[in-house]
């Protein structure tokens, strides 16, 4: 467990875990539909109902303050947040944060990636699913697969180090392409995590208690192929999240295998959500949430009241989540709500 030096500047929950990590969503819309992330037909928030550039801003300025070292850029699609680049510009500025990265569908950076490197972002996760182009049009409803892997050449070519591939196994949709992802993943040496789906939102597309593929029989799959090293799982590495990390022979490619049904990783949890109404919420698989929306707007330029609130949310962190395939989905919001 992290050592606390200066507990005045550090985010600690009633169960002794200490929070340094955010992933704020800088947007519910996506220019895609991905099956298991939304509905074909999703209402979007209206805009008084969402953060300005500059309250995205004031949060991640607070949580930084208070010992945060990472936060990752997620939504919906981050990328298509209008001036997204000049929220990224300031965030690259911030003194503290170390590790300032992004999770996006890939589709904005055949024109944006050099920007964000030259802004100060670190890494980018990249979700892909398919390497199918019809198939991945099924997957996602809109997207381009040669757009998206434009999108991933394009952050190779500007100088974007371990860039991660994320991709969503489910049973009967892509699971024979597991492979193929490892090779396109060797390939460019690229990263990659194949993602458990997760029961957040009524879909209506597949039954996820069907799609349901779990992490230990990917890696059986693989290892027949390319033999497994395990590297640093999170509990070694102190990384808290859900990930197992693995390495193959004569690649610098590593697997993770990110497993919220079949792992629990909650007593290694070092991180929180904002999503792009301002609501901190302190668990992915439960509804404890603070609106930091209200407090921005009651309170604006106050940066202690936002941080005293911040503070105090972590009194409400749960212990643990459960997700339960053969249930309904206790958690209704959708993916994007949550900040992926
Ligand atoms: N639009 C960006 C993207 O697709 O990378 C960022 C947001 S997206 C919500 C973040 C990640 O969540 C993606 O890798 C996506 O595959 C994953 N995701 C969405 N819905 C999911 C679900 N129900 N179960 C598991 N992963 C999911
Ligand atoms: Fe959009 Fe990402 Fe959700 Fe797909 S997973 S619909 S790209 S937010």
């Amino acid at each position: 467990m992290t050592v606390v030096e200066n507990p005045e500047n550090v985010l600690v929950d009633r169960f002794g875990r200490v929070v340094n990590y955010v992933r704020l969503s800088v947007t519910d819309r996506c220019d895609f539909r991905c099956v298991y992330c939304m509905a074909e037909d999703m209402t979007f928030l209206p805009r008084q109902q969402i953060l300005s550039l500059e309250e995205l801003y004031e949060v991640a300025r607070a949580f930084v303050s208070l010992g945060v070292k990472k936060i990752r850029l997620t939504g919906g699609e981050p990328l298509v947040r209008r001036n997204i680049l000049s929220l990224v510009e300031r965030l690259g500025q911030l003194e503290g944060l170390d590790e300032f990265v992004l999770t996006t569908n890939g589709s904005q950076l055949p024109k944006m990636a050099r920007d964000l490197k030259a802004f100060g972002l670190k890494r980018i996760n990249i979700s892909l699913d398919s390497l199918n182009p019809v198939r991945f049009r099924e997957l996602t409803r809109t997207g381009d697969l040669a757009n998206v892997i434009a999108g991933v050449d394009a952050a190779r070519e500007a100088g974007f180090e371990r860039i991660k591939i994320n991709s969503v196994i489910m049973r009967g949709r892509n699971e024979d392409e597991v492979l193929e992802l490892v090779d396109f993943a060797r390939d460019r040496q690229l990263d990659l995590s194949f993602i458990e789906e997760m029961p957040l939102g009524h879909i209506t597309e597949h039954d996820r208690q069907l799609s349901f593929i779990s992490s230990s029989e990917l890696r059986e799959l693989i290892t027949k192929i390319y033999p497994l090293s395990p590297a640093n799982s999170s509990e070694a590495t102190g990384t808290g999240g859900p990930s197992d990390y693995y390495t193959m022979q004569g690649t610098s490619t590593r697997l993770g295998f990110i497993s919220p049904h079949s792992h629990n990783f909650c007593h290694l949890c070092n991180r929180v959500r904002v999503t792009v109404e301002g609501r901190l919420l302190l668990c992915l698989g439960n509804e404890h949430s603070v609106d930091l929306r209200e407090v921005l707007r009651t309170h604006p330029g106050n940066l202690e009241v936002l941080q005293q609130t911040i503070r105090d949310a972590m009194n409400i962190k749960p212990e643990r989540h459960y997700f339960n395939l053969e249930e309904e989905p206790q958690i209704v919001r959708f993916m994007n709500m949550t900040g992926g």
